[in-house]
């Protein structure tokens, strides 16, 4: 490392942990901004006003993509199966690397049990499948994502759509985002993923990533703009196990799905409105 982005580092760091150290600047990385102070009774975690995704001008953005996990087809052995399928879909189109140790593990979608997914709820009478139950978790998408508000390079940031996105030319693997982020959702290469990337289903059309950047689920957003469905809804639509679309369309599948189902999201008392569901 040179000694200008050691200095830049040094200074990002001094700046982010001055600002962290302030109760109310911790306030405002989960709480903050008009969307999580009217969080509070919106359907499905969404701001009472504007939609989902509001821009700041206060005009509904058009399409906040989402994302509705339906536990019930990931029940029991076939449902396992389905989950691995769903993995093994998205970390293949995207190059994750197979590291041979576990603590260097990247991982972009992942399944946990329900006690880790969803830590804050209570673990008392769980029903059968979610007791011992796996549970799909990645990246939510937040609609008010603490990750983007400490990154000092802006090399994570939402897209009008609302996917959280990276640029990974950007990153300076401070890991900042990984601090901020209480989902756990983001890995950092901690070595050369290249040499642990299965060269016999290498997909030329995905970059690669290098030692010391930060990486995580994009919703697909390379799919999306050919027209196709993310690797992992792909991989379970025989079943609709995942329904991927857009949240501010009424007529879209997943709004329907989501007016007619009740859903769970991760940790939504933190106000950083997620735009995963789950059908438990
Ligand atoms: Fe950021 Fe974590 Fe939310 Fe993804 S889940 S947008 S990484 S805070």
């Amino acid at each position: 490392m040179d000694i200008k982005r050691r200095k830049f580092l040094k200074i990002a760091g001094i700046s982010t942990i001055a600002g962290l150290a302030a109760p109310s600047a911790l306030n405002t990385l989960f709480k903050g901004g008009e969307a999580a102070a009217s969080s509070g009774g919106a359907a499905h975690g969404a701001p009472a006003a504007g939609g989902h995704g509001a821009a700041a001008s206060g005009t509904p953005a058009a399409i906040r993509y989402g994302m509705v996990i339906d536990q019930r087809k990931f029940l029991g052995k076939a449902g396992e199966e389905l989950a691995g399928q769903c993995i093994a879909a998205c970390h293949t189109v995207h190059n994750v690397p197979n590291f041979d140790n576990k603590k260097d593990e990247i991982k972009w979608i992942w399944h946990t049990p329900f006690e880790n997914a969803f830590p804050t709820s209570s673990q008392n009478h769980l029903s059968e499948g979610v007791e011992g139950g796996e549970f799909l978790v990645l990246c939510n998408h937040c609609d008010n994502p603490p990750c983007v508000r400490v990154c000092p390079t802006k090399a994570t940031f939402k897209r009008p759509d609302g996917i959280v996105a990276m640029d990974m030319h950007r990153c300076i693997g401070c890991r900042f985002c990984m601090a901020a982020c209480p989902y756990g959702a983001r890995s950092f290469n901690w070595r050369d993923p290249r040499p642990f990337i299965d060269k016999a289903t290498l997909n030329t059309k995905f970059p690669t990533r290098m030692r010391g950047v930060v990486e995580k689920c994009n919703f697909c957003v390379e799919r999306l703009a050919q027209g196709l469905q993310p690797a992992c809804v792909e991989a379970a639509s025989k079943v609709q196990g995942l329904i991927f679309g857009n949240l501010n369309d009424p007529n879209s599948m997943i709004s329907k799905v989501l007016k007619k189902n009740f859903t769970i999201q991760r940790k939504p008392e933190l106000g950083t409105l997620p735009s995963v569901f789950y059908i438990i």
